[in-house]
C-alpha cells in the first residue's frame, strides 16, 4: 500500500512538498488553514527576489543556480513568464568592501566563471537614472537572477497538485495533533474530523511555533514591512533600466523590484523586524512610511512621492541561525518540519521539494546537512540576515 503523507500549509513548503511526494507514488493530502494563496502567507505576494548572489556561501550559490535553471523551465512549462530574468542589480554607497557582502558575493560568483558587469557612478547616470548616482558608488549587475510573482506562483503550483492527484483542503483549522503509540499519526482539526497519515509534513511557515511551541527556542516569526509604489511613469521604472535592485543590503537591508505589469514598484527592508505572533493582527508601525520614503528621497528620488498604492505586514518564519529547518523530528516520530524560511526561501522553490522529500524518505542529499534538526546555539537571528 502506498504510504500516505499529510502536508499542513499551502505556501511554496507545502506544495512544493507536496507535488515532490506525489510525483514520488505518495498519497497526498494537504491541508491549509486558510484559502491558498493565503493573504497573510509569505508566499503570497507579488513579487520575490530570485538570486544565486550570497556571499561566498557555496551552497545557497548552488542552490541558486539550480533553482534558476528551473524557473526557466517552469516558465516553459506554464506559457508564461511567472519569474522574469531581468538581472540583479547589487550597489553599495561606497567601494565594495572587502568582507562585505557585495565583494564577497561579486568575488565569488565571478570566481566560478559567472559574467557580471561591475558598475559606477557613471553607469548608473548612463543606464540606470532613476538611481541616484551621488550616492550609490560601486557595485555590479549580475544578468543571471530577477523576480517571481509569487502569489501566481502559488496558484500555478496548487493547480498542478491538483492535477496531481495531491487532495487539496482549504480553511481546515488545527485543532491537535493525532498521537498514536508514541507516534505522530495525523491532526485533528477544529471540527473533529481526523487527518491521518504516516508522515505528517509540518509547512506552516511563520504559524509553526504555534503548533509546535517545542521549537519556540529556535523558531519564531517576525515582522516585515513592504510598501507598494506608483510612479507616474512605470515604463521608466522597468528592466533594463531598473531590474530588481539591492542598496547596501548588507548593512541597511533595503532592496526591491522593477514596476510589474500593474506599474506597481515594490520595496522592502530585509532588516532585523519585529518579533510577534503569527495569528495576531497585523499593524504597519507608525513612522514606516517615511522610513522608507526618506530612504527612496536618498536613492531613487524621482519615486519618493509617488502615491502608495498597498503596505503589507509580512512575517518571516526565522531560525535562529537564518538557515532553514527540514527534517524529522526526534522527538515525534512522524512529524517531519519543514520551516525556518528566515525570509530567503522563496527562490528556491523549485529545488525545496526534493530537499523534503529526500528528508522524508531519508535519501542521501548533501544539502540537508545544513538543515538538519539542531538545537540553538551561537549568534541570533539578526546576525544572520546578511547571507539571507
Ligand atoms: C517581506 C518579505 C519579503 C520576502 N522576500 C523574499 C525574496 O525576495 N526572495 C525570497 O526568496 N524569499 C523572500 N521572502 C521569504 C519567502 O516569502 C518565504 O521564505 C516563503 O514564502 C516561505 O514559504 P512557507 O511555505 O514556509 O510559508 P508561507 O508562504 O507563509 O505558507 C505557510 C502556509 O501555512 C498555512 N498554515 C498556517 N498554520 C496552519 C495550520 N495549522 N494548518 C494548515 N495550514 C496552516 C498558512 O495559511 C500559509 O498558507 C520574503 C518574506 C517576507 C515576509
Amino acid at each position: 500500500m502506498k504510504p500516505a503523507a499529510l502536508v499542513l500549509g499551502g505556501g511554496a513548503f507545502g506544495l512544493a512538498s507536496a507535488l515532490e511526494l506525489r510525483s514520488r507514488g505518495w498519497k497526498v493530502t494537504l491541508l491549509d488553514a486558510g484559502t491558498i494563496p493565503h493573504p497573510d502567507a509569505a508566499s503570497t505576494d507579488i513579487s520575490k527576489v530570485v538570486r544565486m548572489d550570497y556571499g561566498r556561501d557555496a551552497q545557497y550559490t548552488a542552490m541558486g543556480l539550480l533553482s534558476l535553471r528551473r524557473w526557466r523551465q517552469w516558465n516553459e512549462q506554464w506559457g508564461e513568464n511567472l519569474y522574469h530574468e531581468d538581472g540583479f542589480l547589487i550597489m553599495t554607497g561606497g567601494p565594495m568592501q572587502e568582507g562585505s557582502f557585495e565583494r564577497e558575493s561579486h568575488d565569488f560568483l565571478a570566481g566560478q566563471g559567472h559574467v557580471l558587469e561591475t558598475k559606477n557612478p557613471e553607469d548608473l547616470r548612463r543606464h540606470h537614472p532613476q538611481w541616484n548616482a551621488e550616492r550609490c558608488f560601486s557595485g555590479y549587475l549580475n544578468p543571471q537572477g530577477g523576480w517571481a510573482e509569487s502569489g501566481r506562483v502559488v496558484m500555478r503550483l496548487k493547480e498542478q497538485a491538483l492535477k496531481a492527484g495531491v487532495r487539496v483542503h482549504e480553511a481546515v483549522r488545527f485543532g491537535s495533533w493525532l498521537m498514536e503509540h508514541g507516534r505522530m499519526a495525523g491532526m485533528r482539526d477544529a471540527g473533529g474530523a481526523e487527518w491521518r497519515a504516516d508522515i505528517t509534513v509540518a509547512a506552516m511557515g511563520a504559524w509553526t511555533t504555534e503548533h509546535l511551541p517545542w521549537l519556540g527556542d529556535r523558531l519564531w516569526a517576525t515582522a516585515q514591512p513592504v510598501f507598494h509604489f506608483r510612479p507616474e511613469d512605470p515604463g521608466a521604472w522597468r528592466a533594463p533600466q531598473f531590474p530588481v535592485w539591492a542598496a547596501d543590503i548588507g548593512t541597511t537591508g533595503w532592496y526591491g523590484f522593477p514596476a510589474n505589469a500593474q506599474g506597481v514598484v515594490k520595496v522592502a527592508n530585509h532588516g532585523s523586524g519585529r518579533r510577534v505572533r503569527a495569528s495576531e493582527a497585523r499593524v504597519m508601525p507608525e513612522g514606516e512610511e517615511g522610513r522608507f520614503r526618506s530612504f527612496l528621497r536618498r536613492t531613487f528620488p524621482a519615486l519618493a512621492e509617488a502615491p502608495a498604492a498597498a503596505s503589507r505586514i509580512c512575517l518571516y518564519g526565522d531560525s535562529f541561525d537564518g538557515h532553514f529547518f527540514i527534517d524529522h523530528d526526534p522527538e515525534h516520530p512522524g512529524l517531519f518540519v519543514a520551516a525556518g524560511d528566515s525570509g530567503h526561501a522563496f527562490k528556491f522553490t523549485p529545488v525545496l521539494g526534493e530537499l523534503v522529500a529526500d528528508g522524508v524518505e531519508g535519501r542521501p542529499n548533501p544539502w540537508l546537512a545544513r538543515f538538519a534538526w539542531r538545537e540553538a546555539a551561537g549568534r541570533g537571528a539578526e546576525s544572520a540576515r546578511a547571507t539571507g
